[in-house]
Order: structure tokens, then sequence, then C-alpha cells
């Protein structure tokens, strides 16, 4: 039921009973909206996911917004490592994500990626959307740096979030374990000081921004003994190196370093 015919229903006197379809506002205590946090380490799928909910809840007719920050595209979208793409609203951090939402007319849900890099003040904003509006979020983002210390963002929805899911699709370390910690390889070596973001992505030679010399920064996933013990296995290359793997796993998508 639209919106319209809503509108046009109410002034034939139709108990509410009747308004209750599925796009209706929900009665309080019916069914609260929801906050929930997808995490995984680079490579995982994250944005994958967060596109195809997006699709997912837009065919169901339901109203939405797609947010994203740091993006690897550089752009105001989400990009996704399997070529899907779409545009999005970037989130800047003086952002009021209640009143971006409010000033739209309806809007049902949000998709939030990239969301361990957006302030814990914003964290605290979508928790009043899906309290105070109704809004259901959906966010996705890494749960730690490099360093394997927690983003504030990503440690605040950890405490807030009425869910939190590993993302179960599997990145491997070199050495075949699970990957679960980012690691920031610095001129070909394992970076354990620095900025907390510095924008890299695990195939690219060079790094977008950042106040460290980020012309050779890039991030490897590992399993937790060997981000521990810093050892980056034959995956690590010079950047020249990378160059040619990264033109090389174009034409063969199982490449090396993305199993
Ligand atoms: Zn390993």
């Amino acid at each position: 039921m639209s919106h319209e015919v809503m509108e046009q229903a109410k002034p034939l006197g139709w108990p509410p009973v009747t308004q209750l379809s599925a796009l209706s506002a929900v009665p309080s205590g019916a069914r609260d909206a929801v906050l929930k946090f997808y995490f995984g380490p680079m490579d995982c799928g994250k944005s994958t996911l967060a596109l195809q909910m997006n699709y997912n809840h837009g065919r169901q007719g339901r109203r939405g917004l797609v947010l994203t920050k740091h993006d690897r595209s550089g752009g105001p979208k989400i990009t996704s490592r399997i070529g899907l793409g779409l545009e999005a609203i970037e989130v800047e951090d003086s952002l009021d994500l209640v009143r971006l939402v409010t000033a739209h007319d309806r809007i049902d849900y949000l998709i939030c990626d990239e969301a361990c890099f957006y302030t814990v003040e914003q964290i605290e904003q979508l928790a009043d959307l899906v309290d105070e509006h109704g809004v259901d979020v959906y966010a996705f983002g890494l749960a730690s740096d490099f360093r394997s210390v927690m983003f504030p963002a990503a440690q605040r929805l950890f405490e807030l979030a009425d869910e939190v899911c590993r993302l179960q699709v599997e990145v491997l370390c070199w050495c075949g374990r699970p990957g679960q910690l980012n690691a920031r390889v610095v001129g070909g070596s394992m970076a354990r000081t620095g900025a907390q973001v510095v924008i890299g992505d695990t195939d690219a030679a060079q790094a977008v921004v950042g106040d460290t010399d980020a012309a050779q920064v890039r991030y490897q996933v590992l399993c937790r003994r060997h981000h521990r013990a810093g050892r980056l296995g034959e995956g690590s290359r010079e950047p020249a190196a990378q160059e040619a793997a990264r033109e090389t796993s174009e034409l063969t998508p199982a490449g090396p370093e993305r199993p």
C-alpha cells in the first residue's frame, strides 16, 4: 500500500487495522527497528553484502539511504571488489545522520558501509534513528585497525548493536588459516605505528590520503598468529611487483593474494 493510498483511506474512517500493511508505520511495541553490525577483515565481501541488502529491501518497496565513507573508489559511492557499485552519500565528520534522515519524507532503513570510519557521535545518532525514528540500520565495516586495535566507531557498534555478525566469507592468510586482522604494509614491511586511518587497498600500490608517506601503503589480511608475529609471508612484495600482480590478477581472479 503506498503512502498516497493511505492518505486517501483516512477520511473514510476505516479503523486503523486496515492500515496494517507491511509498509505501514508499525504500532509501537509490535516490532522494534534494529541496529545490526556486520564486520570482517578487508576482502571479506562487506560492500557486496551491503549492496545486496539494499537491493533486497528496495525490492520490497522499502525506502532507504546508502551511506559510505572512504570507499575504495575515492568517490561518494560503494564499490565492491567483484564489480558492483552504487551511488552513496559520503559521511563527512560534520554530517548529522538524524537530520539527514528526518529531512526525507520517509526512510525505512539505512545501509552504512565503512561504518568503522564514522565518528562515535554518528554511531549514537544511528542508535537514535533506530530507537526514536524506527529506522532499521545495517552497518558494515572493519572491527580493528592495522594494529589490531578496535576503531572507536566499531567499538561503539559492538556496545550498542542489537546484533553483531562476523562475516563468514573466508579470507585466508598466506599460511592458509582464516584471515582475521588487517596488516598495514609500508614500503614492504609491516607497520606497527602510524595514523589509525590511512586509506589503501589490499591490491592497490598507492594510498589515496594520509599524513604519513602514503605512496607505498597497502593492506594485507593475516591470521592472528602472523599478524602478531609480523610475518607477511610470500605475499609481501615491493610496489612495482604489486602493480604487475594487480594487472595479472585482473586476468586471473584467483591470484595468490586473493584465494
Ligand atoms: Zn597466517
